[in-house]
């Protein structure tokens, strides 16, 4: 007969619990796998929630993130439209790029940066940057932070361009409302009314039409 089966020794174990590694909750992003956790001082960015507006903190890096609020997917990775894409509704925290060679019309674009190689019609909204280097008829709403029109480009436009800061290196035919400074530079022109703070024509520079200052002393 064996003495121990008679006094079993506790077992006693040193590892963690895994009920408690369960317990941690996936966090809302993901981020590329070396970047995983390695840095507890993550640059971070805010970005607002599509569905429910909600601002939500990320890492500057992340690729991916869900709202905090509501759920919902919120995409961040950079969409490029060709001239066969039927995406028509396009809402990321990521670039946009339309290339050269699209005609694409009715388009709902929400972004961080705008680049319009091709020529493309509808509603843009983005948060940083839109630089136009292609001949545009723009019939929707466009707003931006800073508008750079570029060199022997000509954009029409039906409504007036929403800005902060715009540049103009080419044509704008139609208005511009900006809440900062308009640059018509010595290659630019603006056909139309200019809404802003600063106005500055540089030598070579035309512009025809109203301004108006909304700068308050
Ligand atoms: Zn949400």
């Amino acid at each position: 007969m064996n003495a121990g089966n008679c006094n079993p020794i506790p077992r006693i174990s040193t590892e963690p619990s895994k009920k408690k590694e369960n317990s941690v909750s996936a966090p809302q992003w993901s981020l590329p796998k070396k970047h995983y956790l390695s840095d507890s001082h993550i640059p971070t960015r805010v970005i607002t929630c599509f569905e429910c507006d909600t601002q939500n903190t990320i890492p500057q890096t992340a690729l991916s993130a869900h709202c905090v609020r509501c759920g919902s997917y919120i995409k961040i990775d950079k969409v490029i439209l060709g001239p066969r894409s039927h995406r028509t509704i396009t809402k990321t925290w990521g670039d946009v790029h339309v290339l050269a060679n699209s005609f694409l019309d009715n388009y709902k674009i929400h972004c961080q940066n705008l680049l319009l190689e091709g020529k493309i019609s509808g509603d843009f909204q983005c948060a940083n940057r839109c630089i136009i280097k292609c001949d545009q008829h723009f019939h929707g709403k466009v707003s931006c932070h800073t508008l750079a029109i570029m060199k022997k480009v000509k954009v029409i436009t039906s409504q007036p361009i929403t800005t902060t800061n715009a540049h103009v290196f080419g044509n704008l035919q139609g208005d511009i409302t900006a809440t900062g400074t308009v640059i018509i530079h010595k290659t630019g022109q603006i056909l139309g009314d200019i809404t802003a703070d600063r106005v500055e024509i540089e030598e070579g520079g035309v512009h025809h039409g109203n301004k108006v200052y909304t700068r308050k002393y």
